[in-house]
C-alpha cells in the first residue's frame, strides 16, 4: 500500500502515519526526518542538501525525488509507504507520479486528515516536547500527569519557540497556498480519501483504517 498524508500543520500526520506504518508493517517515511538521516549519513546527497540548507536555501526538488526514489526502492518499501511531509506542491506531486511510473510503481492514496485553520493554531500552541525523548504532548488534548514534565522519562517539557500563534499562521497560509492544492490535484485522479481528523486521535486511526481496508479490497479484487 503506497500512501501520502496530506494535512495542516497539527493535523495529526506523524501521529496516524506511525500507527498505520505499526498497523501494516509498511515504513513511515517523514520527510523532514529522511532529510535529516540524509544530511547524518555523510553521503553525497547529504553534501548536496547541506549546502542549499546552510544558505538557507530549499533544496531544490530533484534532489529531494532523488532522496525520495532511494528510499522507496529500499527492501523495506517492497510492501508498500506512508510518505508524510511530501508533496508540499501540486509540482512534487506530479514529479511523484511521475518518478513512481519510472519505478513501475502507483500511488494508491492520497489522505488528507482534515482539521480547521484555528484548531490548527490551537493544537501548534499547545504542543509541549519532552527534551529528552521527543515524547510530545497537548495541554488541552494529553496533557502530560505531572505538569511540566514527562511521563515517560521525567525530564522537563518546552514549547518550541516555534510553536507560537504567529508562526502557525503563517505555515497555515503557506500550507494552504502551496500544498492544500494538491488535494485537488489528487481528486482530479481519483485518488483522494478525507478523514475528520478533529475527532480523537483513536477515532481519526479507525477512519483511516476503514479508508486503508477499501485499498486493500480493491486491490485483492484485482483492480487497480
Ligand atoms: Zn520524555
Amino acid at each position: 500500500m503506497r500512501l501520502v498524508l496530506l494535512g495542516l500543520p497539527g493535523a495529526g500526520k506523524g501521529t496516524q502515519g506511525d500507527r498505520l506504518a505499526e498497523k501494516y508493517s509498511i515504513p513511515h517515511i517523514s520527510t523532514g526526518g529522511l532529510v535529516r538521516s540524509v544530511i547524518d549519513s555523510g553521503l553525497k546527497l547529504g553534501e548536496i542538501f547541506n549546502a542549499y540548507i546552510a544558505k538557507g536555501n530549499l533544496v531544490p526538488d530533484e534532489y529531494m525525488m532523488e532522496m525520495l526514489r532511494q528510499r522507496i526502492l529500499a527492501d523495506d518499501c517492497r510492501n508498500g509507504w506512508i510518505l508524510d511531509g511530501f508533496p508540499r506542491t501540486v509540482a512534487q506531486a506530479k514529479r511523484l507520479d511521475q518518478m513512481l511510473e519510472h519505478e513501475t510503481e502507483v500511488l494508491d492514496r492520497a489522505i488528507d486528515i482534515r482539521i480547521s485553520g484555528e484548531e490548527a493554531v490551537l493544537r501548534i500552541t499547545n504542543r509541549r516536547i519532552c527534551r529528552s525523548c521527543g515524547q510530545i504532548y497537548s495541554i488541552e488534548h494529553s496533557p502530560e500527569k505531572v505538569k511540566g514534565f514527562c511521563d515517560k522519562c521525567g525530564e522537563p517539557l518546552y514549547q518550541r519557540p516555534d510553536d507560537n500563534v504567529e508562526v502557525a499562521r503563517l505555515r497555515i497560509k503557506v500550507y494552504m497556498e502551496q500544498t492544500h492544492p494538491c488535494v485537488h490535484y489528487y481528486a482530479q485522479t481519483g485518488r483522494l480519501t478525507s478523514v475528520n481528523g478533529e475527532q480523537d486521535i483513536d477515532a481519526v486511526f479507525a477512519d483511516l483504517q476503514a479508508a486503508v481496508a477499501v485499498l486493500y479490497a480493491k486491490k485483492a479484487g484485482g483492480q487497480k
